[in-house]
This record gives C-alpha cells, structure tokens and sequence, in this order.
C-alpha cells in the first residue's frame, strides 16, 4: 500500500487550506508504527526497484509518499520518520521550493473564502453559482469551491478573480513560509529520503496541451537535478485524480525516462494488474487515532492480496 500525506500539523494554527493537513506528527507516528507492525515498509528505492520487477511480494509492503513540499514536511514529518529509521518519498514541486513563501492554489482558495464570511461569492463560468458564507458554512463552501476549481472550471483566472473580488483583495505572499527551500531538499536528500518529480507549478496536467505537459515535467526535473544533483525517475501527478491526468501524461512521463509515476485515486496494487505508470496511492483519514488507522489496515489486509 503506498500512502499519501500533504500537510502535517495541526490545521487550526492555519489562515491556509485547512483540509490539505493529513494528521500532526503524534498521527504520523502512530501510523508509521501500526504500518510497519503490518507490512513491510520500504525505502523508496526498494520500492522502485520492486516496481520495475513486477512486485514479486510475499508478505504486504508499504510505502510513504509525501507531496508538494511543504515546510512542515521537514520540520515535523521528517523527525518522525528518523525516529522510525524509516524513508519516504517526498514529491516536491519545483516553483514552491524556488519561491516558498508562494501561496498555492488550494490555498488561495480556501483563504479567500475566508475573507468572504458574511459576503456572497458569485462565479461567473459556474453559471453565476453563489454561496451566501458565514461562520458555519465556510468550510464547506471551500471543499464546494476546491471541487469546482479541480472539476469543471476552465477558466482558471477568471474563478480567482470572481473570489478575490469578493474577498476584496488577493493573495501572492504567504506572512509565513509555507514550503521547504533548496537547503531543506538538499538535507531531505542528505538524510536518506527519496525525492521525486511533482511538476514546476502544479497545474492540472488534463488541461495542458502536450507541450505545455511536457514542459512542467522537463523544467521540474531539471531544477532538481540542479540543486540537488539527482536524477528522478519517479513522478507523482499533481492532484492525481482520474480527471487529472491522461493517457498522454503517461506516455510522456514514459518517453521522459520516468520509471514510475503515482496517481491518488485510491487503491492498492497487486502484482500482475500493475501499472507503473499509474500506482495507487491511499491517505489515512484525517486525523485519524489509532484505532481507525488499525482498522483501516486490517480492512486492507482482509482484502486477502498480498498488496503495495
Ligand atoms: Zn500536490
């Protein structure tokens, strides 16, 4: 099973997008420790090599995933992982790192509807949809607003700028910084974790031209073999829903030499119905204790597969 974290952390400190926190690090070690009691949790290079191979597996393994490259990342994850003697995959996007005080799309989002309490959001490409927000609803009225920027919107400037118009300002600069710089990656690296490709800007990749997918895998790849001098061959697609990526993004992460590449759409892998171009990753629910991560694994393990 290979499983995902964003965020780690404790999401009410946050003005950002609150739903992109996994769990905070007390979380991360109660998981780490039920998914090594039940499966073997590999290094990102077993785990590579092991895909290449087909997964010949005789016992579950495992693996952690990290995306986008967050600052917490490596100032709390990273600790909980060597406490472990554990590695994981850490899939960094290239422009948050150059620029880390960015504030990502999501983030944006989630914000801005939060400067809109007690105002109404109209967005125009949705039909002139509206919201009426105030205390109670906003949450929901950003994972309504995520779901729409991540689905049916085009236009992607226009739906930021109908909510910014609400908000009755933007946001381009985080008062804190939100994602790891260069040094942080290079001692990620240094530290034995894996660090894969997850595009320069973080677009949803379906809605680029082949050119235009092709340069965000190109350019981001290049950026981290300048800094850290490595060459990745794994890939994880931003978002990494069904919707979010094609069967020209694989075959171009494939032509780029990538050796695999990670979607989120949920799922274990199983030997012989194995797709390196398309491997399953799970999350724990947010939050999640102890008890509910145990029986999310014991759900796992009843599926009667050896998995990854
Ligand atoms: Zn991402």
């Amino acid at each position: 099973m290979v499983f995902n974290y964003h965020r780690i952390g404790n999401c009410q400190d946050c003005f950002l997008d609150q739903q992109v926190y996994s769990t905070d690090a007390d979380g991360l070690d109660q998981q780490i420790r039920i998914v090594k009691r039940m499966s073997d949790l590999l290094h990102p290079k077993e785990a590579m090599d092991l895909i290449a191979r087909g997964l010949p597996l005789k016992r579950p393994a495992s693996l952690l995933t990290f995306d986008d490259g967050y600052h917490d990342n490596f100032s709390v994850a990273l600790p909980v992982l060597e406490a472990h003697g554990a590695s994981a995959f850490f899939f960094l996007v290239t422009d948050y790192l150059d620029h880390p005080f960015q504030v990502s799309w999501w983030d944006k989002i989630a914000f801005l509807t939060r400067r809109c309490i007690g105002k109404r959001i109209q967005i125009r490409e949705l039909q002139h949809q509206a919201w009426s927000v105030d205390e109670r609803n906003v949450n929901a009225v950003i994972t309504d607003l995520l779901a729409a920027y991540r689905g049916p919107v085009r236009d992607e400037a226009g739906f930021m700028r109908d909510l910014e118009s609400c908000a009755g300002g933007g946001i381009d600069r985080a008062p804190q910084r939100v994602f790891m710089d260069w040094t942080e990656a290079r001692a990620l690296v240094r530290r034995g974790m894996g660090v894969g490709v997850h595009s320069h800007t973080h677009p949803i990749m379906s809605r680029l031209d082949e050119e235009g997918q092709r340069r965000e895998l190109v350019h981001s790849r290049a950026r981290l073999d300048q800094e850290l001098g490595i060459e990745c061959g794994a890939l994880a697609y931003p978002v990494g829903t069904r919707c979010a990526f094609t069967e020209t993004t694989k075959r171009i992460a494939r032509e780029l030499g990538f050796r695999c590449a990670f979607s989120y759409a949920g799922g274990a892998n199983e030997a012989g119905a194995l797709d390196p171009f398309d491997i399953k990753r799970v999350a724990f629910p947010s939050y999640a204790g102890p008890a509910r991560s145990r029986s999310v694994m014991s759900m796992m393990r009843l599926s009667g597969q050896v998995w990854f």
